[in-house]
């Protein structure tokens, strides 16, 4: 049968199929660390699994609104308005299978075949695919690690054409980990509503920062700017629930019934099960992503310690998230030239599996997510850097 051009040239999703290559090599009994996908290592919280079981007992189990059911809608509004003081009405949400489903429907639904979409660099794997997917043009704007990665005005600014439509943000970074400070996004949104680009502002590791920096948002922007500005959000990290696929957007209501119509005609609504889970989730206490957190931070500053006794690399200290985004490029040779060799490199001798900085735009550079228990990962770091000194000394 055809396969469509636009089908064709979709690159798979590399974080996925190297979580599988993990899965498939722990199956055969190969003793593999993966730190390739970024996913938190803790369990559901226990109130938002018996939250879903009581709506199994009850059946909740038949189609819902497109959008989500009310009180969810109502509830993610709720957020905003309990972190960042922000009242955000229901009409203004649409849930979506996961942050992923949010993004393809928001540049399904905005992007026409041509336009250029600003995308701070190195970035989140499935952006410039989904830009592609609507036929625009992803442009890649990289600060490098001389800036910690992260974009100024001025830098987009050098790059904007007249096709400029959309600018992506995301902070907490993946894959750098970077964090923005408010007055450093406000910068940004500013830049791009004024020249009048839209702004998806990718905000699902919020609640994943490290001390001092405190949850940030341009949900603010949103109120003023409701034509221009969505935020983007998800309970896949916040509440360790990757695998229940809830994500939502917040944009202007005449987008969100344009979004709604895109879904009703592809997936419809979010499981209802799932919908139940993220309004236990959402409604209830906060401490368990208090514990979460402190323990990213914890691995973190661990995993810093570590990596700053390698002199053969480069990691600027990241402040939120899950991942270390490491330069690696001194460690390459005539046989490891790239970071798919070098992934592959320390997958043989260090049996850990890290992502190429390729994927998110970044060949000097592999991602390693510190979203696993302590000991595995100062085990999987023991390994990597004596893999890496092996490598310096070839
Ligand atoms: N945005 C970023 C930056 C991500 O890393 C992810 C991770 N999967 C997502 C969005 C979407 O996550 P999900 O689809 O699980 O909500
Ligand atoms: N966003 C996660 C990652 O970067 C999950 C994988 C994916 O959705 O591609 O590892």
């Amino acid at each position: 049968m055809q396969i469509s051009e636009r089908l064709r040239n979709v690159k798979p999703s590399l974080t996925l199929a190297l979580n599988a290559k993990a899965m498939e090599l722990k199956a055969q009994g190969i003793a593999v660390v993966s730190l390739a996908v970024g996913q938190p290592d803790f369990p559901t919280p226990a109130h938002i699994c018996d939250a879903t079981k009581a709506a199994i007992d009850a059946n909740f189990s038949k189609y819902t609104p497109v959008p989500g059911i009310p009180e969810l809608r109502e509830a993610v509004g709720g957020y905003f308005k309990q972190q960042y003081d922000v009242p955000v009405p229901r009409e203004s949400v649409i849930l979506s299978a996961g942050g992923k489903q949010a993004l393809f429907n928001f540049v399904q639904g905005t992007i026409n075949p041509g336009d250029e979409v600003l995308v701070p660099a190195p970035c989140w794997l499935s952006y410039p695919p989904n830009v592609e997917l609507a036929g625009g043009v992803p442009v890649l704007v990289h600060p490098g690690v001389e800036h910690a990665f992260k974009v100024t005005p001025e830098m987009l600014e050098a790059h904007r054409t007249p096709k400029t439509r959309l600018l992506i943000l995301n902070s907490p970074n993946n894959p750098t980990g970077a964090v923005y400070a408010k007055a450093e996004l406000d910068a940004l949104v500013d830049w791009a509503v004024s020249h009048g680009l839209s702004v998806l502002s990718d905000e699902i590791y919020d609640q994943l920062v490290c001390d001092p920096a405190k949850p940030t948002s341009v949900i603010d922007w949103f109120v003023k700017f409701p034509e221009q500005v969505a935020v983007l959000g998800g309970l896949s990290k916040t509440f360790a629930m990757t695998g229940w696929r809830v994500g939502y957007l917040v944009a202007h209501p005449d987008l969100i019934k344009k979004f709604s119509t895109l879904q009703g005609q592809s997936t419809a609504n979010v499981c209802s099960i799932a919908q139940k889970a993220a309004l236990a989730a959402l409604t209830g206490p906060m401490d368990c992503v208090e514990t979460m957190r402190a323990a990213f931070q914890r691995r973190r500053d661990e995993a810093m310690k570590v990596i700053k006794s390698w002199p053969f690399v480069v990691c600027p200290q990241p402040d939120g998230a899950f991942y270390l985004f490491i330069d690696v490029r001194r460690c390459y040779n005539a046989t490891v030239q790239n970071s798919t060799d070098i992934c592959a490199y320390l997958l043989d001798k260090a049996r850990v599996t890290l992502v190429p900085g390729v994927a998110f735009g970044d060949d000097n550079c592999i991602r390693l997510s510190y979203a696993v228990a302590d000991e595995v990962l100062a085990e999987a770091l023991d390994r990597i850097g004596a893999a890496l000194a092996e490598l310096v000394r070839q």
